[in-house]
């Protein structure tokens, strides 16, 4: 375990086998989507996820992307969260899945499920790792869950503390002296 890391709170092994089995959701979901599906996902705390998912996926599928940032590039502002870089296929008509890492306030899926509404999808669903339960309004749900986690600031997959952790194979809390400080202080 890295030193910094309190407990683990999911670890490899249940990773890897949730992973698989809500890509079988998944597909099921997707069974008539014939011409395909694009994936959206919401990075960067979402590389790790998508990268095991759409690993289970048979679809012909295209895959785009959004940034959603405090401080860099052009910036769309709304509910709180702020868009960065939006890379994107063609989205109208589509069948798109948004992928993200966790679901908390409801804050950045709000607002990137509104951008990609507008681009006229034929249908869009969201798949999370995560989702802190009961804390985002119930217009802003996912379709597919991972896990359900505990109302606890978690790093790993993908999920960083101040852009660090994101390489750590499990989901962990950190010790609280990590938190306040950078990762690279003494
Ligand atoms: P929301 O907008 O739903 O409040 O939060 C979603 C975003 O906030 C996530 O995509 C993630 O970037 C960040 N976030 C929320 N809770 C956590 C957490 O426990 N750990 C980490 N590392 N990021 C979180
Ligand atoms: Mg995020």
């Amino acid at each position: 375990m890295h030193e910094d890391v309190a407990r683990v709170l999911i670890s490899e092994d249940a990773l890897r086998d949730r992973v698989a089995a809500l890509a079988g959701e998944i597909e099921q979901a997707y069974e008539e989507s014939l011409a395909g599906i694009t994936v959206v996902a919401i990075l960067t705390g979402a590389v790790v996820f998508l990268s095991d998912l759409m690993r289970h996926l048979p679809y012909r599928m295209e895959v785009g992307y959004i940034t959603v940032s405090s401080y860099t590039g052009p910036v769309v502002t709304s509910g709180g969260a702020k868009l960065g870089v939006i890379s994107l296929p063609e989205l109208r008509n589509r069948d798109v899945l948004i992928v993200d890492d966790i679901l908390d306030s409801g804050g950045t899926l709000r607002v990137v499920q509104s951008v990609l509404r507008d681009r006229g999808p034929a249908s869009l669903r969201t798949a999370v790792l995560l989702r802190k339960p009961g804390k985002a309004p119930a217009e802003v749900a996912a379709d597919f869950v991972g896990f359900d986690v505990e109302d606890v600031f978690v790093v790993g997959y993908g999920l960083d503390f101040d852009g660090y952790y994101r390489n750590l194979p499990y989901i962990a809390e950190l010790k609280s002296e990590r938190y306040g400080r950078s990762p690279d202080d003494a």
